[in-house]
């Protein structure tokens, strides 16, 4: 739902986002505006992303009960407190100096800002081709972490939670989260896109993130439109069993490579 309102608004004020880029190229240098973008980007599509399910989680348990997947498991406080001190390291102590040491890359293929903004469908192709690369070189590092070292050592992490909700989604092994990074970036570096462009796919792929880990399957869920897309209980199986379901957008790479057998056999069961 929150996807949509920020379409909605995103398309409603587009002249009025035209003239602030304008002021803030003016009042910025490049390097300000591209890691400081980048990193605000980063931090609001995902707390915002997480304010209504801690609501459900925290504040109205019992309210959405329906559609939680694994109903018998909300956060606790502890499990909030730790994943909050885990995501503060991740973001200041990873995230930033990452996106900071991937500047003069951004330069480099010719990430800039310069006004006017992209026509709005260039913007639109561009996050869709971004969210297709980012699928598939997400699902071949996932497969690559469940290999027994890589798992003992860093995948653990963010399996730690049987029972995903929306603050664990980024909660992994520093290294992790260096290595999914780059099918992230990967997006924008190839296309070479505008910041503008940059900014608003990392936004939604933060928003993602945090909707297949919610624990939380509305009935108004993207999944619920676009078969092809995974969704909340896609990824939630994965983190109830450990195995299977790798991708973290669509469903194509789990279909295509035969890693979503015994999903679909026990969605199967369940439903007869
Ligand atoms: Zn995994
Ligand atoms: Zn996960």
């Amino acid at each position: 739902m929150i996807l949509e309102l920020a379409v909605l608004g995103l398309i409603a004020s587009w002249g009025g986002l035209q003239h602030l880029w304008t002021v803030l190229c003016r009042r910025s240098t490049e390097f300000q505006m591209t890691v400081g973008g980048l990193f605000a980007a980063l931090v609001l599509g995902y707390f915002m992303g997480c304010v209504p399910y801690l609501v459900l989680d925290v504040w109205r348990p019992g309210l959405a009960r329906d559609a939680k997947v694994q109903k018998q498991w909300y956060p606790g406080a502890r499990a909030l407190l730790r994943c909050t001190v885990s995501l503060i390291f991740l973001f200041l102590g990873v995230m930033l100096p990452l996106i900071a040491s991937s500047y003069p890359i951004f330069r480099w293929v010719g990430v800039r800002r310069d006004p006017p903004l992209p026509r709005a469908d260039v913007v639109v192709l561009q996050v869709i081709t971004c969210f297709v690369i980012e699928d598939f070189g997400n699902y071949w590092i996932h497969r690559w972490l469940h290999t027994p070292w890589l798992y003992r050592h860093i995948h653990y992490w963010h399996h730690q939670w049987s029972a995903p909700f929306s603050l664990a989604a980024t909660d992994a092994h520093p290294l992790e989260v260096i290595l999914l990074g780059v099918p992230t970036i990967a997006g924008p570096v190839l296309l070479s896109s505008h910041l503008f462009t940059t900014l608003v796919w990392m936004m939604l792929r933060q928003y993602e993130a945090i909707d297949i880990h919610s624990g939380y399957e509305f009935r108004w869920n993207l999944n619920c439109y676009l078969p092809f897309y995974g969704g909340t209980e896609h990824h939630d199986y994965h983190h109830y069993l450990y195995s299977g379901n790798y991708a973290s957008i669509f469903t194509f790479c789990d279909e295509i490579y035969g890693t979503n057998l015994a999903y679909k056999q026990r969605k199967t069961a369940k439903s007869r």
